[in-house]
């Protein structure tokens, strides 16, 4: 296993923070048997409990809930209940939008920091936009989220936990307009999660295992999202994985993109495409460019055509994002007849191009709007 360079570890934070309460979700189904046996139990209470969490989608921390899981002695069930199912996120608040379609929550962590996650439904699936870490440590200068620095990782228990708590609260009928089954999960809250990787790995591993060991969902509608950690993406491109890739670009040329995207001063244009085109080849997924239209500054029909030449004939499309307004940003997101240009000379370069839509905008729930103000 190769660690990542210096330059994108954590930041050691100030304070040493105690870690994160073990939950099953951060253990395999071997480790989760372990604690039960450890406590006095037979070991398929362990999946008994699982089973519950990821099958019922019932919360072991709410005692209302844990009154349902029957096939357990009441006595047992509390013990385990406290050993596997620790309650690791407290909804500081919670937001809706679109009609009951967009629900944004706001989590309160063990040791107090934020992290948000969106729940969007649409009449053919629910997804998911998860927290990787709590702040972000890469500084794009468009992004809410980059203005606040890194506080630290998330826990795989952590990550997966707001999966399961957007899969419970779907299956309850608390986000309208598509079906109550949560399908699909998008790294794209707060947070690199390719700077996170052992972690979101992990949490990628328990999200698709079959329940009792996981969630159960399919590879292919995990997307992760990523700033270009190109290691990182030569790592991911080894694991035998399915999961889409996104590669956030925002500009097709260095001179831009060492602007908006800081870490491009460590690996160009060329060496993150490069690392995404051997994602698409092992993996045969077809590979996502993110690019928020940002007005006269990356919209230029020139960075279009260009734009358009390195994808060419590769397995890409381009998902442009009008950009969200972020507080004290200078930028604006383009008019949409330079976006329409800008779409127009993508489609006549041969690359697949969608305009994203922009749920969640007026409870700040868009792509980069996700700053943990706590006002959310
Ligand atoms: N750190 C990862 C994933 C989280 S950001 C990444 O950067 O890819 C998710 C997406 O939102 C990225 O494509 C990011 O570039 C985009 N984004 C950030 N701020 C934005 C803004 N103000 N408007 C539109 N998109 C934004
Ligand atoms: Fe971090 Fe992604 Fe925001 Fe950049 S766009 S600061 S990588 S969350």
């Amino acid at each position: 296993m190769t660690s990542l360079p210096l330059l994108v570890q954590p930041r050691s934070p100030r304070t040493r923070r105690a870690a994160p309460p073990r939950h099953l979700a951060d253990l395999t189904p071997k480790e989760r048997r372990a604690v039960v046996t450890d406590l006095g139990e037979k070991p398929f209470r362990a999946d008994q409990v699982a089973r519950h969490y990821f099958g019922r989608l019932l919360d072991p921390a709410d005692p209302a809930d844990r009154a349902q899981m029957t096939d357990l002695p009441a006595a047992v069930r509390d013990r385990l209940a406290e050993a596997l199912t620790p309650r690791l996120l407290t909804a500081a608040s919670e937001r809706t939008c679109d009609a009951g379609a967009t629900r944004k929550t706001l989590w309160r962590l063990h040791d107090g920091a934020l992290v948000e996650s969106v729940v969007m439904a649409y009449p053919d699936r629910v997804t998911v936009c998860v927290s990787s870490q709590a702040g972000c440590g890469m500084g794009c200068p468009f992004c809410a989220t980059g203005q606040l620095g890194l506080t630290r990782n998330l826990s795989t228990g952590e990550i997966v936990e707001q999966v399961v708590a957007a899969a419970r609260a779907t299956a309850r009928g608390a986000v309208k307009g598509g079906p109550n089954r949560l399908s699909r999960v998008v790294f794209m809250g707060m947070g690199e999660p390719l700077a996170n990787y052992d972690r979101v790995l992990s949490a990628v591993r328990v999200l698709t295992a079959p329940a009792p060991a996981g969630l159960g969902l399919a590879q292919r509608h995990i997307t992760i999202s990523t700033v270009g950690l190109v290691p990182a993406i030569r790592r991911l491109a080894s694991e035998g994985l399915q999961v889409t890739l996104a590669l956030s670009l925002h500009a097709p040329d260095d001179e831009l993109r060492n602007e908006l995207v800081p870490i491009n001063t460590r690996w160009r244009v060329a060496e993150v495409l490069d690392a995404a085109f051997e994602y698409t080849r092992t993996t045969g997924r077809r590979l996502s460019i993110e690019y928020a239209m940002i007005r006269e500054v990356n919209d230029q029909p020139w960075r279009a055509d260009l734009l358009g030449r390195l994808l060419a004939g590769r397995l890409a499309h381009v998902n442009l994002i009008p950009l969200n307004p972020t507080p004290g940003s200078r930028w604006d997101a383009s008019p949409k007849s330079v976006e329409r240009e800008f779409v127009r000379r993508l489609r006549a370069a041969g690359v697949p191009t969608t305009v994203r839509d922009t749920r969640g905008r007026e409870i700040d729930g868009a792509c980069g709007q996700l700053a943990a103000s706590g006002g959310g």
